[in-house]
């Protein structure tokens, strides 16, 4: 095995493990104002970091792939940091040590974890048929297969997708915008493809308000999506799903947007989880096992303050972590960050229109759209160095 370690008589050393949205802003902030003599390294798997609140935007066909993703490898020489394009498998917190997939292991002095959650397909048959919406980069591979079988094969086709809650409603509501346009595009008849939603529980969007449900739930009938409720998904194979009441449902295609949870190689770290698998950290977004280690975004459980999962609650936590690794790595004090109880969702329609959902407030339009497309573009745009390639990518 290969090691990476601090250069000899250099400072110390902070690893940023995954490059969610919380990391960017660390990166983004470091670039800015660098401490001396830290030796700052990044490891992720993916050189372009996607940005999932884009996600629904770019199947239904507003953005390029590369509109939805941010360069890594060019943030990090911005912040003078090495970028290490790999994924890593184990944690040693006696030894200081990060384990990566190609057999590197990089030590460290101060360590942040930033992976984000993949949503589990737990059923029987599901992790070989479905295919889970994380990583981005697999769910691309087999997006961009299916929109080709559309354009190329006639006939019925059944997409459902698994999970009631704001991303697999957003989701499904932006592929069926986009697949019924390529149909209609190349003279064929859209009603050949058809789509259904499963939830688990008695209502889609459980964490939102009633009159946000009511009006997903009109979206959904209008549109011709069955809705199934109350309907966990108990198995899967190439033909279709099985539902908790028995029921099959053929299917082509399966997407699964539920259930998310931390990954396995966490659990024998030592680092004190959750029941799904979560870290668990305190206010100041140090791991309650070490102060040395932190964590954020959905990969972090806040102990005092639980919060569902949320991309607003990965980018809130940028600042106050970039600003609690510089207090830690010089000797100070760190501080509390308290996230917010409630926030403004707008969750799209696929059709340039979205809902804005805040408590009990639940109003529609397209002008809604607009606003998040607007504050999209520019969570995006803060990112983007001069000579960042745009447009392009593995996306359509
Ligand atoms: C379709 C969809 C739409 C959504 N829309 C919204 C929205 O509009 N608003 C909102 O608030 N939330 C939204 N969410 C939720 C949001 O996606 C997550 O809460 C958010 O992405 C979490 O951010 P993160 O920084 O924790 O992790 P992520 O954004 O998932 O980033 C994790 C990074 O870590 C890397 N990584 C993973 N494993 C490893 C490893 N082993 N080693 C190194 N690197 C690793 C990954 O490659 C990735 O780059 C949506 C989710 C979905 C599925």
């Amino acid at each position: 095995m290969s090691g990476v370690s601090g250069r000899p008589g250099a400072g110390p050393s902070l690893v940023l493990i995954g490059g969610g949205h919380s990391h960017v802003e660390v990166l983004r902030r470091f670039g800015r104002h660098a401490i001396a003599g830290v030796e700052l390294t990044v490891i992720s798997p993916d050189r372009y970091t996607p940005y999932s609140g884009m996600l629904p935007g770019y199947v239904a066909g507003h953005y390029s792939w590369s509109d939805v993703h941010i360069d890594l490898a060019r943030l990090a020489r911005s912040a003078r940091a090495r970028f290490i394009q790999d994924g890593a498998k184990g944690l040693a917190l006696r030894s200081r040590t990060v384990h990566c997939e190609s057999g590197l292991a990089i030590d460290w002095d101060r360590l942040s974890i930033n992976v984000g959650s993949t949503p589990r397909p737990e059923a029987p048959g599901a992790a070989g048929h479905a295919v889970a919406v994380k990583p981005i980069y697999r769910f691309n591979e087999r997006w961009l297969a299916l929109l080709e079988r559309v354009r190329r094969a006639g006939g019925r086709l059944r997409i459902a997708v698994v999970g009631g809650g704001a991303g697999g409603v957003e989701l499904l509501l932006a592929m069926q915008f986009r697949l019924r346009n390529e149909c209609t595009a190349l003279g064929q008849d859209a009603d050949r493809l058809e789509f259904m939603l499963f939830s688990r529980g008695r209502h889609i969007l459980p964490t939102h308000s009633p009159r946000v449900r009511l009006r997903f739930q009109r979206v959904l009938a209008r549109r011709g999506i069955a809705l199934y409720c109350d309907a966990a998904v108990t198995a899967v194979d190439e033909s279709g799903l099985r539902t908790r009441d028995g029921q099959w449902h053929p299917a082509d295609e399966v997407i699964w947007v539920t259930g998310a949870s931390g990954p396995d190689w966490l659990r024998g770290s030592g680092l004190a989880l959750d029941s799904l698998g979560f870290i668990q950290i305190r206010e100041s977004l140090q791991t309650i096992t070490d102060p040395d280690v932190f964590a954020a975004g959905d990969i972090a459980s806040m102990v005092r303050h639980p919060r569902e999962k949320a991309g607003v609650i990965a980018v809130r936590q940028g600042p106050p972590l970039a600003a609690n690794l510089r207090r830690s790595l010089t000797g100070r004090p760190v501080r509390a960050w308290h996230p917010q109880r409630h926030w403004l969702a707008l969750i799209s329609t696929g059709d340039r229109y979205a809902v804005a959902s805040r408590g009990s407030l639940g109003i529609g339009g397209r002008w809604l759209w607009h606003c998040k497309d607007w504050i999209d573009r520019r969570f995006m745009r803060r990112y983007r160095l001069p000579g960042d390639r745009t447009g392009s990518g593995p996306g359509t």
